[in-house]
């Protein structure tokens, strides 16, 4: 599945290529995806420019001059861009045409999304009730303190809550509290204000670490798998069970947190 580093660097491979450029036309070939893609959309978007092209949690938002289109890859959704008149896939549901190229949906599963809001973005139901950006300066020392107070969850599982902080999957959260030295069996709302600051800053690290490998081998085709982009680095301490730690030697533990595996070291983390 497109993790949160996967999808910003599907953006950012993107970007270049779309925004300021006008949709010439949008053809929707399967609009049964996750929800059924707006019979709407086509007409409303074309004739358009792209303005911006920006990321909230795992959603890509197109804002058009007067709209924007809300995209979301699903379990198995890619995004390229295409010549224009490049044949089509079985999969490729989906196809925007804009500048001199074609953005071409691609996506097995179909639990990926396309809709389309009038309204500001950030007030769709599926928007207005995500968690803190990890990579904004929102989530910071401070903000991450609060957060935790009061929660009695682990903060291995609190990480991965997208109610409170988007964007923190398994693979990220594991490293992110070997970086902090953060027991991930330790109640959120214990966490020190000096554990707050050192686990927001390796939550960032973590992220950017793998935003940085998905973008190395970035062309026209976007879609590299973030996760594999990530252990081209190698992990600290994901899935490494039995391995000794790369900092003490100490051998590598798991254990299942809300049905999630949980790799950590027992000495560097307390
Ligand atoms: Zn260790």
């Amino acid at each position: 599945m497109p993790e949160l580093p996967e999808v910003e660097t599907t953006r950012r491979g993107i970007e270049p290529a779309v925004r300021g450029q006008v949709i010439r036309s949008i053809l929707v070939r399967e609009p049964r995806l996750r929800w059924r893609v707006p019979r709407e959309l086509p007409e409303e978007a074309a004739g358009q420019r792209l303005r911006e092209l920006r990321r909230r949690a795992k959603y890509l938002l197109f804002d058009l001059e007067r709209g924007t289109m809300i995209l979301h890859l699903g379990m198995s959704g890619s995004l390229r861009l295409v010549a224009p008149g490049t044949h089509p896939g079985k999969h490729d549901h989906f196809d925007l045409a804009i500048g001199e190229k074609v953005l071409r949906l691609r996506d097995p599963r179909r639990f990926g999304a396309v809709l389309w809001t009038t309204q500001p973005p950030e007030e769709h139901a599926l928007i207005r009730h995500l968690g803190v950006e990890p990579l904004s300066q929102a989530l910071n020392a401070a903000r991450l303190h609060a957060l935790t107070r009061a929660s009695r969850v682990r903060i291995k599982p609190f990480l991965m809550d997208g109610r409170r902080i988007v964007g923190v999957g398994n693979i990220y959260a594991s490293e992110s509290l070997f970086l902090a030295g953060v027991d991930p069996r330790k109640a959120a709302g214990r966490l020190s204000a000096p554990q707050s600051e050192r686990l927001s800053t390796a939550i960032k690290r973590t992220l950017r670490t793998a935003i940085r490998a998905g973008g190395s081998s970035l062309r026209d085709f976007v879609g590299s798998d973030g996760a594999q982009g990530y252990f081209q680095r190698r992990a600290w301490v994901y899935d490494r069970e039995g391995q000794p730690c790369r900092r003490c030697g100490t051998a590598i533990k798991r254990i299942v947190q809300g049905q999630r595996a949980t790799y950590f070291c027992p000495s560097c983390q307390r």
